[in-house]
């Protein structure tokens, strides 16, 4: 695990500003009829504009900026010619690259008038996130991340994906230690201050089970249920983790009730 100076995080911070800009010029557009193609368009001007490159384009060859994830859709979606309906459900899953450091942060929109089932799942889903960015404090163990998201959202009746997982940031997407969104309290390494990690719970409202598309990218639910996907970056601290990416802009453009 490797541990970041207080520079090193300023400039993780203002990558994972820039993710989280995106997000909200991005949920500006989610509305019925929008294709998912037009939202990485958008994603991706936006990202060069801020002196940025897109952090997912070319990882491992995916195509895109962003991944757009709809409805039984978990994450990796690749975006294209499909058109977002009423009722519909999309993750949104941002990253950049600025100054040799990545950004990644990622919100789960619903497109015009959503089940209230669904809603709730989106949600819950949020709120799992901000409890376990309770536990990303110096001194606690992944563990104590891992179970915070399990404990809540299986008392709710929901699933958690076991195949995909949080992970450390910094000159990588995805470096050591890895966050699994499941685990027991009190299990793992360690926390060290300096950390700075990526909590993403991918939550399922049927079955934890999922499958990969013929696409080879596209991660979405065995059962076809639907999933939801939260993610921000924080650096562990004594005390209070340093939250480095924000939903407030999303906020801003969406009004208070952003689900
Ligand atoms: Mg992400
Ligand atoms: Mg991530």
């Amino acid at each position: 695990m490797e541990i970041r100076s207080a520079e090193e995080i300023e400039i993780l911070r203002e990558n994972a500003i820039i993710v989280s800009k995106t997000l909200a010029e991005v949920a500006r557009l989610i509305k019925p009829g929008v294709k998912t193609i037009t939202l990485d368009k958008i994603a991706e001007e936006f990202i060069r504009a801020e002196g940025a490159v897109p952090g997912f384009k070319g990882y491992r060859g995916f195509p895109a900026t962003l991944c757009v994830s709809v409805n039984d859709e978990v994450v990796h979606g690749i975006p294209g010619e499909r058109v977002l309906i009423n009722g519909d459900i999309v993750s949104i899953d941002c990253g950049c690259q600025k100054y040799g450091f990545f950004g990644d942060s990622a919100y789960t929109f619903p497109v015009g008038e959503v089940d209230p089932d669904v809603r709730n799942l989106l949600m819950r889903t949020k709120d799992s996130l901000f409890r376990a960015l309770e536990m990303a404090v110096a001194g606690r163990r992944v563990g104590d991340i891992s179970s915070a998201v399990q404990e809540y959202v299986e008392s709710l009746g929901y699933s958690v994906v076991r195949e995909l997982v949080g992970h450390g940031i910094g000159r990588q997407l995805h470096q050591k230690p890895d966050i699994p969104n499941y685990g027991r309290r009190g299990s793992g390494a360690k926390l060290p201050a300096g950390l700075t990690i990526c909590i993403e719970p991918m939550i399922n409202m049927g079955a934890k089970n999922v499958v990969q598309s013929q696409d080879g990218w596209t991660i979405r639910t065995a059962d076809r249920m639907p999933s939801a996907h939260f993610e921000l970056t924080v650096a562990v601290q004594k005390e209070k983790a340093d939250v480095l990416s924000t939903f407030r802009y999303i906020e801003e453009v969406l009004g208070p009730s952003t689900i």
